[in-house]
């Protein structure tokens, strides 16, 4: 029996089903302590252990936000959080803008409309671009009105990072609130609300978080308070005002997911003994391996290197290949990855690392995709990939 034949038998023989390796952004593994700590029997949510809890968090999470604004805690996926932003800041038929460079950015723009908000999208020139500064200064120039600026820091359907900074700079010249998904990045990718000017910042467990999905993290500066005062969209479970106060005790309005919220306090310990600045680094080396992998193997990447996301790799599929057979293929090497979304649809694939992935993770990732391709009767030089993100791994040490 030939080593393949091998292969196929064990895993059609054995019911490997649980056995797998998650590299899709979002929801990421979970680290063995995340579990454990989530595991705990359930607490009073308006008693002092408790207390402690939501503070430790909210501390950090503060600290990771590079805010002396404040850090809500919401019992939500991160559209919530979206969604928080657009009905706490903002009033029927005010103007805003709206980065679009794929389906994140299409959402926020979709949140607003259901909000009767009046949104102009700045869209990318193609997928896989980002969008450019100039044309929100542009835009800024020609409407006054405009009271708003939404980006989504990391475009996840496209693999796409965002000059963040440089759209906040251009905003706040021009006195619009700046408000950044950072659902898909936070934690991993570089973002310092304070300096950079940025009034709202979402964040979700699921992602760089490494903790189940189902809370978010919304930053809110001083002036975001502000806009609040005079905003009258209608808004109820997700009031950032009755949040603040509750959190004042360092309780939630509502009863709050408190299991998560015990993997949460974990899993902000585990970026903290890293140390925060390690962790974004690590995202690098392993957006490097990842990019450096694929592409030895002759997949063109999505996202050309000047705005390429260190948490998502976004890959074409090679001519003629179906990008979704070759996620199939490639699931039977234990690895998970992600498809294309909407117009992307089939053509193209998604290796993601953010999080609990670590630099070896994704070797036995690249490994899977070679073997796949090689399933898929195209020729492949059996390491190739491999050695291209071991020499990722040792050209760019953490912490370099
Ligand atoms: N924005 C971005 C950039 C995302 O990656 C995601 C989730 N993939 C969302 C928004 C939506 O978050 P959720 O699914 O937690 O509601």
């Amino acid at each position: 029996m030939s080593a393949g034949q091998v292969h196929d038998l064990f895993v059609g023989s054995m019911n490997f089903e649980e056995k797998f390796d998650l590299f899709i952004p979002g929801p990421t593994p979970i680290p063995p302590r995340v579990v454990r700590a989530m595991s705990r029997p359930i607490i009073n949510h308006r008693g002092s252990e408790f207390h402690k809890v939501f503070k430790n968090i909210t501390e950090k999470a503060k600290e990771l936000l590079k805010t002396s604004g404040d850090a809500i805690i919401l019992t939500s996926s991160g559209t919530g959080g979206m969604e928080a932003a657009a009905s706490n800041l903002l009033s029927p038929g005010d103007h805003v803008l709206v980065g679009v460079a794929g389906a994140f950015g299409e959402r926020y723009a979709k949140i607003l409309e259901a909000y009767h908000v009046n949104v102009t999208r700045i869209r990318s020139s193609e997928p896989g671009k980002a969008v450019d500064p100039a044309h929100f200064e542009e835009e800024l120039k020609r409407d006054p009105k405009i009271k708003a600026v939404f980006v989504t820091q990391n475009e996840t359907s496209t693999g796409v990072r965002t000059d963040v900074r440089s759209i906040a700079r251009i905003a706040k010249e021009h006195g619009a609130l700046v408000i950044v998904d950072a659902i898909s990045s936070f934690a991993a990718m570089e973002l310092s609300m304070d300096d950079w000017g940025v009034d709202v910042v979402i964040a979700a467990s699921q992602k760089a978080l490494m903790t189940p999905p189902g809370l978010a993290v919304v930053g809110v500066s001083k002036d975001a308070w502000k806009a609040m005062e005079s905003a009258t969209l209608p808004r109820f479970y997700f009031d950032l005002r009755l949040a603040k106060r509750s959190a004042e005790k360092w309780e939630t309005p509502a009863t709050p997911a408190v299991s998560l919220l015990f993997g949460l306090d974990e899993a902000l310990s585990i970026i903290f003994e890293q140390g925060p600045e390690n962790f974004i680094k690590h995202h690098e080396v392993l957006s490097q391996m990842a990019r450096s992998g694929v592409a030895a193997l002759g997949f063109p990447l999505l996202a050309q290197d000047d705005c390429a996301s260190t948490t998502v790799t976004a890959v074409k599929g090679l001519e003629g290949m179906s990008a979704d057979e070759f996620r199939r293929q490639v699931r039977k090497y234990e690895v998970v990855l992600a498809g294309g979304q909407g117009e992307l649809s089939g053509k193209i694939f998604r290796l993601a690392h953010l999080g609990y992935i670590s630099q070896m993770d994704i070797i036995k990732a690249i490994s899977a995709i070679e073997l796949a391709l090689a399933d898929m009767g195209h020729p492949v030089k059996f390491g190739s990939g491999v050695a291209a993100a071991m020499s990722a791994m040792r050209g760019k040490q953490v912490g370099e």
